[in-house]
């Protein structure tokens, strides 16, 4: 298989935020509300009305546009696309065609330079809801005219996970901006995934498209058992014919939906109720002022000042984690690899735990700032973090607790030396093995002082009174 390189490119859809979808005046946001309840004579396809442009979409393009190094094109206009569709009901999409609002830009992922094509507006279509063992369908037009982008990136990705990081990279652009909650899970975000396979140096090979998958996950597998198939063929001397391809995610497979013999002709014209869209450079000023801090300045402003590279990836691209991060760091002059710690092993092992995301817990970004400060003086020890981390996620002040518990970390000789001694004495088989070489049972020993002071005997200490008072040596 090595024999073969894979070759992908991906077309990415984005459900913008916006407040109103992109030609008419029908809320946006419609998750669990009921069918067919946001919806008006334009976005129902009813004869006789006009579409009009959401400002605030064309603002998201040419912001994810910026974002990606695109060229933002001066002058833009919309198409229609025909197809007929039974939850579209226009028979055409509004989307864009030869001038798409940003065109030709990039975004390195991994130290791989991902060409991006374009980056267009679209809308979307309604729903089709099939229930089950009956003979019809229902249609939900609430989806039908929402704002979209789709992006298409060059075919310059080579394997799946890196296809998994780049759609990662693009979901944390599209929330730092605010343009889309990028949430699979939610519909929010979407790809078809082109892959073909050649040998290193030899021109495109010919490639399937596997239509809309909705995890990173699908298209981790769906790419991994696409590039196996293909690889397999070609091995066996056969040709891979061109497909547009569907996954069927219970069974781990791709199928063909239909063989693609050239270009679907899509009768695309310029969207004749709809004005050409100019973009002057005033325009493109005001959000770039406006623009936030990316993922990847943030990336290189954490390891510039002092965080590990491995958590400046983790934390510059969960937009989340790193406004926590950004806000301790307002309050906090120790060493922001501490804050980095704290927030990748303790709080994230409690967000994985609970199934939460930082935003939903009554963490403060000045009450980590604390935490890190009291840890990094050495005035809490870690057990007392970890004791504490729960409270702390649910809104309550590190210090305040601290200060109430007499959690603070003892460190002094003399209130220890009493409570070693009784351990010691309480256990002394324990302290025959450690004698007789077996170094690590110090650690049952350790613990118990631990566990008696509350956590807060600091384990240097500890471990230096038991060497002494043993007369043993400890690691
Ligand atoms: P189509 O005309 O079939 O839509 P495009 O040129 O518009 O093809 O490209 C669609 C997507 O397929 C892009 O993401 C592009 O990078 C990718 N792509 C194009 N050719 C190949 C290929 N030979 N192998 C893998 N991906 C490809
Ligand atoms: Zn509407
Ligand atoms: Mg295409």
């Amino acid at each position: 298989m090595s024999e073969y390189e894979a070759v992908i490119g991906l077309e990415v859809h984005l459900h913008l935020k916006t407040k109103t979808k992109m030609f008419c005046g029908c809320e946006a946001e419609y998750f669990g509300d009921g069918p067919n309840t946001h919806n008006c004579p334009v976005c129902l396809g009813l004869p006789g009305v006009l579409p009009t442009i959401n400002a605030r979409a064309v603002d998201y393009g040419i912001l994810m546009g910026l974002a990606l190094g695109c060229r933002i094109a001066p002058w833009t206009q919309f198409h229609r696309k025909n197809y007929y569709y039974p939850d579209m009901p226009k028979n055409y999409q509004i989307s864009q065609y030869d001038l798409p609002i940003a065109e030709h830009g990039s975004l390195e992922v991994e130290g791989n330079r991902v060409g991006i094509k374009r980056v267009h507006l679209e809308e979307d279509a309604g729903k089709s809801v099939h229930p089950a063992g009956g003979e019809y369908s229902l249609i939900d037009l609430n989806r039908a005219g929402s704002p979209l982008i789709e992006m298409v990136t060059e075919p310059d990705i080579h394997s799946p996970e890196q296809a998994r990081a780049f759609l990662a990279h693009v979901r944390s652009i599209a929330q730092t901006l605010g343009v889309s909650d990028a949430n699979p899970e939610e519909g929010k975000m979407r790809a078809d995934v082109n892959v073909s396979l050649r040998r290193p140096g030899e021109p495109l090979g010919t490639k399937v498209e596997i239509k809309n998958l909705n995890s990173f996950r699908s298209v981790a597998r769906a790419l991994e058992y696409e590039i196996k198939r293909q690889a397999e063929l070609l091995k066996s001397g056969r040709a891979i014919q061109q497909a547009t391809m569907g996954w069927d995610e219970g069974a781990g497979k791709t199928y063909v939906m239909r063989l693609k013999e050239g270009e679907s002709d899509y009768r695309y014209l310029p969207e004749p109720d709809l004005p050409p869209l100019q973009v002057d450079e005033a325009w493109i000023a005001r959000l770039k002022v406006a623009m936030p801090e990316l993922p990847a300045d943030k990336y290189h402003r954490y390891v510039g000042a002092g965080v590990r590279e491995y958590d400046a990836e983790i934390l510059a691209y969960n937009p989340p984690l790193a406004r926590v991060f950004d806000g301790a760091l307002q309050s906090y002059s120790g060493n922001p690899q501490t804050l980095a710690n704290l927030l990748n092993a303790d709080v994230s092992g409690y967000l994985n735990e609970k199934g939460l995301e930082v935003g939903q817990t009554g963490l403060t970004p000045e009450h980590l700032a604390k935490l890190a400060a009291m840890f990094e003086r050495r005035d809490i020890t870690n057990r007392v973090v970890s004791q504490l981390l729960p409270e702390i996620m649910d809104g309550a002040d590190p210090e305040v607790l601290v200060k109430e518990r007499g959690l603070a970390a003892v460190a002094d000789e003399g209130s220890l030396k009493p409570v070693v001694e009784r351990i010691l004495a309480a256990n002394p088989a324990v302290v025959e093995q450690i004698k007789g070489g077996k170094l690590q049972a110090a650690n049952a020993l350790l613990g118990q002082v631990m566990r008696e002071t509350k956590g807060t005997a600091k384990p240097d200490v500890v471990k230096k009174m038991l060497s002494t008072l043993m007369g043993v040596e400890l690691a």
